[in-house]
Parts: C-alpha cells; sequence; structure tokens
C-alpha cells in the first residue's frame, strides 16, 4: 500500500471576482492555524501588482497592471514571521495578445476566479530578517 495523496492536508480554494487572493490566503492561513504550506494557482485576474527586487539597492520596484490578464501560474509558499502567516509568491500573467509579464507577486485581484491548491506542510517555515540581501528569508 501507498499513500499517493493525503486529502487532509490538500485544500483546494475558489476565490470569485474582485477578492484578492494574497490576502485571502494569508486569512486562510491564519484561520487554520497554517504554519508552513505550498500552493500553486491559475485563474484569471482583472489587477495585479508584481515586483522586481533590486538586491543592490534593496527594495522592490512595484509596477501594478490594470488589465484582465490570465493567471497562467502561480507557485508560493506559507511560512511564518513573528508568529504570523507571511507568503511569498511569484507568478505569470498572460494578456490579450498572449504576451506574459512575471515577478514577485504583490497583489492579485480576480476578474473571474482564482484556483488555489494548497498543500500544508509539517512543522514550521520561518522567516527573519537577512541584512546582506534586505530579504526575509526561510531560517
Ligand atoms: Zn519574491
Amino acid at each position: 500500500m501507498k499513500i499517493i495523496l493525503n486529502t487532509k492536508q490538500l485544500y483546494v480554494l475558489r476565490f470569485d471576482k474582485d477578492e484578492e487572493v494574497l490576502t485571502g490566503i494569508i486569512t486562510f492561513a491564519t484561520e487554520q492555524k497554517i504554519t508552513a504550506a505550498t500552493f500553486s494557482a491559475i485563474g484569471a485576474s482583472s489587477q495585479v501588482t508584481l515586483a522586481y527586487y533590486d538586491l543592490e539597492k534593496k527594495e522592490y520596484h512595484d509596477q501594478t497592471l490594470y488589465e484582465d490578464m490570465e493567471i497562467l501560474s502561480i507557485t508560493g509558499n506559507i511560512g511564518q514571521m513573528k508568529e504570523k502567516p507571511i507568503i511569498h509568491a511569484h507568478g505569470i500573467f498572460g494578456d490579450s495578445e498572449l504576451a506574459t509579464h512575471g515577478g514577485h507577486i504583490k497583489a492579485i485581484k480576480v476578474s473571474a476566479t482564482c484556483e488555489v491548491t494548497l498543500t500544508v506542510l509539517e512543522g514550521e517555515l520561518n522567516r527573519t530578517f537577512d541584512p546582506e540581501t534586505g530579504l526575509n528569508l526561510l531560517s
């Protein structure tokens, strides 16, 4: 006998029009007391804020795209920092010309639906601030 899938650790979440996905995942993780997880998602968005991290300046450069796009692929994880859930997610979005935009995700507003598959991990994924990179790294 082999355990192929333990559904107690797997959630499929659906976000609807105008919901913000990362805030919703944080709320879900808080309610479920999730301290470690990975997730992926697909769907459609009406607005997305993506960022590029400038390692030299140690700052994110944000750009918000106000257009309907396909959420082609989101991959991320949930850890915790100072005992609160923290998300790290990257994503690729496709526009009406089938061109893609990608980056570190700051926010996603759903246009039609967003389907998130979330796997809860045992234990904790903790993040602490790393002065060398200026990022909150897994620790
Ligand atoms: Zn990132």
